[in-house]
């Protein structure tokens, strides 16, 4: 990733010197060696201190929406799942593809941070290398050659995106992997054969720990209504609830807000502090659209329109599908 960081470097000086954008969003180190923080730049100086490594997981493309309503043009570098975003906020007409110019990013995938810590593999760990699958922990004493598959993000495993949808220049090469649909929604499977009773109990224990911090709304590229029903103090329902009822009705609330949008980047389930997975309830909506309409992938073409603000006469009844109760 090093020689693509450099690319990096030396495309956003170039946009920035030639006038072709006004202002670069792209990734800075952050304070700690998992840090990679988006960062604005407009001084073709600064662009020395972009980066591109293990950790730049974070999605800028939810970034652009305020920052376009004060700057003509701006160049972002976006990886396969960002892109994803970006189209579904084209569609949402959240952004103007006219005021940007998308550097892709083909993507070997993210480090978790987490799993690091688990393995103990972060006691004096002062940077993680990656080139391919294949990553070298650097600390003072010396450097650990490992393989990534124990150390991606889960959402990286099973990504089906890891070159860009959309851009105008793609720096590097494209990335060539095997990718099913098969066990795209094993994770549902998994919560579907447990008995109702079961899976409510599963889903009122992951909702009680919730803070009601936002971080989750905050991050998802579908979640980008500038006003939040949620955001009402005088209603009560701005903050952490009193009884588990009022927070399992935010989350469903905030699912059914972005079915058919969501484009299952995992970014929900990836920021909440207390570890609930989110993206388990969106992928079983998704898993319920696919049945029911046909495959949709929400972003991957910036054009298509949702099955779910689409209507056909063949269009099945949910209801004769899905039985309430049965699934
Ligand atoms: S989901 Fe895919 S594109 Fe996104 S960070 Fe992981 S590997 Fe990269
Ligand atoms: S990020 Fe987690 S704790 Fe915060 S509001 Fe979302 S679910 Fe709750
Ligand atoms: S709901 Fe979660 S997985 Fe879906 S788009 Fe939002 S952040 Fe991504």
């Amino acid at each position: 990733m090093e020689k693509i960081a450099a690319k990096v470097r030396e495309v956003a000086k170039q946009a920035l010197a030639s006038g072709a954008v006004t202002k670069i969003l792209g990734w800075e180190t952050g304070e700690f060696w998992y840090d990679a923080s988006p960062v604005f730049i407009t001084d073709e100086k600064a662009a020395d201190s972009l980066i591109w490594d293990a950790f730049c997981v974070t999605n800028l493309s939810k970034y652009l929406i305020k920052e376009l309503k004060t700057t003509q043009k701006i160049g972002v570098f976006l990886k396969g799942c960002d892109s994803l975003a970006f189209n579904q906020l084209l569609k949402d007409h959240r952004i103007d593809q006219e005021q940007v110019v998308i550097y892709g990013l083909p993507c070997p995938g993210m480090i978790d941070p987490e799993k690091v810590k688990k393995a103990g593999l972060h006691q004096g760990l002062l940077k993680v290398k990656r080139s391919g699958d294949e990553l070298t922990f650097v600390t003072a004493n010396g450097e650990k050659k490992v393989s990534s598959r124990s150390f991606d993000y889960d959402k990286c495993l099973r990504c089906r995106y890891p070159n860009p949808v959309v851009y105008q220049e793609l720096i590097g090469e494209e990335i060539v992997r095997e990718t099913s649909n098969e066990d795209r929604f094993a994770d549902v499977s998994a919560l579907e054969n447990l008995s109702p009773e079961e899976r409510y109990d599963y889903w009122t224990k992951q909702f009680s720990k919730c803070l009601r911090c936002n971080a989750c709304r905050n991050v998802c590229p579908a979640c980008s209504c500038e006003k939040c029903v949620f955001d009402n103090v005088a209603a009560g329902i701005s903050g952490k609830a009193t009884v588990d009822s009022e927070e399992q009705f935010f989350h469903i609330i905030r699912a059914y807000h972005v079915a058919g949008r969501c484009v299952d980047c995992g970014e929900c389930s990836r920021v909440c502090p207390v570890g609930i997975p989110l993206h388990k309830l969106n992928h079983k909506i998704m898993k319920d659209m696919n049945e029911l309409y046909g495959t949709y992938e929400a972003g991957v073409d910036g054009a298509d329109k949702s099955p779910l603000v689409t209507y056909t006469l063949d269009d099945t009844d949910p209801f004769d599908g899905h039985r309430q109760g049965e699934k």
